[in-house]
């Protein structure tokens, strides 16, 4: 069977001013079979209590939809809203939030086969529309899920211009990262029996190549804010179509991993792990990383070690567990001895510039 069979595409994706006050407007325009079916709301305590006004506008346009403020962002959490979905007959799930409720209510509408809407409070990663979600299974030890991808996407630009800042510079990092990623999937294809989908390399290029190439400087600009929210979704859709999160995942991401899960009390958001290693990752590849620091630097995102108390040590530490967090993945990573001369090197100048 041609893989190309076997993906799904949302139905609705709209980025509009304020789009949360007239999210059943725009779900009724592509799924008008969804209003009046009975719909919950997942979010987190703090949200709600944040933009009680637009959520409460919400639950009254789907039918005094009931609004659940979730634990944790937990394979049981995902469970048991799977749980009250299918009990309850709830035919229709909204998430609304940042990467940990859309990965909890994405995971839950999955297992329940409910329509799952995604509404983005902050735009941090792409994992608004993969079909992946990351989700705690023990502990705080977290596991990447397959699952399927959202039916609806409504990002409110309003909403994300009045988002922390650091978490739409996450977002621009993991757009950013993409650079390496493909270079990794290439590579990989290269020295085994595995494609690159050239479709899905196109997506996740131009992905990159709208935010790296934006003239839009501004982040909380409304033109700004349409590019990274459509940049994010094309990624997730590019993993959709690839079926591997390999058109948005390289060495970059196994530095990443490497942190959350050896340095838990490092704290710094996914984006922001990966921009940091998309320099390195840039040099072992023996690209020049000048144009992604400059670009860096035109957002602010910091990409200092330093700054986040990683070490000279630390940072080595973390590249030579990048080689084993996922067993499997061929990158630039797979056989390379890393020289510690050269990490130092490239610790200084992370620091330095
Ligand atoms: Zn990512």
């Amino acid at each position: 069977m041609n893989q190309h069979t076997r993906f799904n595409l949302p139905i609705c994706l709209a980025v509009e001013d304020d789009a949360f006050f007239h999210s059943d407007e725009i779900v009724s325009r592509y799924i008008p079979d969804i209003i009046g079916q009975k719909t919950i709301i997942v979010s987190e305590q703090f949200l709600i209590d944040l933009y009680k006004e637009k959520i409460t506008d919400i639950s009254r346009d789907f039918g005094n939809a009931e609004i659940i403020a979730m634990n944790d962002a937990s394979f049981d959490e995902a469970v048991s809203i799977a749980k009250k979905v299918c009990i309850e007959d709830v035919k229709v799930i909204i998430g609304i939030g940042g990467g940990r409720v859309l990965d909890t209510a994405k995971y839950a509408a999955h297992i329940s086969k409910a329509v799952y809407i995604c509404m983005p409070t902050s735009l941090s990663n792409d994992s608004l529309a993969s079909p992946f979600s990351v989700l705690e299974t023990e502990g705080s030890a977290r596991k990447t899920i397959a699952c399927k991808i959202p039916t609806a996407i409504i990002v409110d630009t309003d909403m994300i211009a009045n988002a922390p800042i650091g978490q739409t510079m996450s977002g621009i990092g993991d757009t950013i990262a993409k650079h390496t990623a493909l270079f990794d999937w290439k590579l990989s294809a290269s020295k085994t029996s595995g494609k690159v989908d050239d479709f899905a390399y196109a997506l996740s290029r131009m992905s990159y190549d709208s935010v790296y190439h934006c003239d839009e400087k501004n982040m909380k600009s409304r033109v700004f804010i349409r590019i990274l929210s459509r940049a994010l979704v094309m990624g997730g859709l590019a993993m959709e179509i690839a079926g591997s999160s390999r058109p948005c995942s390289g060495s970059e991401h196994l530095f990443a991993h490497a942190i959350e899960e050896y340095y838990k009390d490092i704290r710094i958001s996914h984006g922001l792990a990966v921009a940091m290693g998309s320099i390195p990752a840039c040099i072992f590849q023996g690209q020049s990383p000048d144009g992604m620091i400059n670009f860096f630097h035109t957002y602010g995102l910091d990409f200092n070690p330093k700054s986040y108390g990683i070490t000279e040590d630390m940072f080595a530490d973390m590249w030579e567990k990048a080689h084993t967090v996922r067993q499997g993945r061929i990158t630039i990573l797979s056989g390379m001895e890393h020289d510690k001369a050269q990490l130092s090197e490239i610790y200084n100048r992370m620091v330095e510039s």
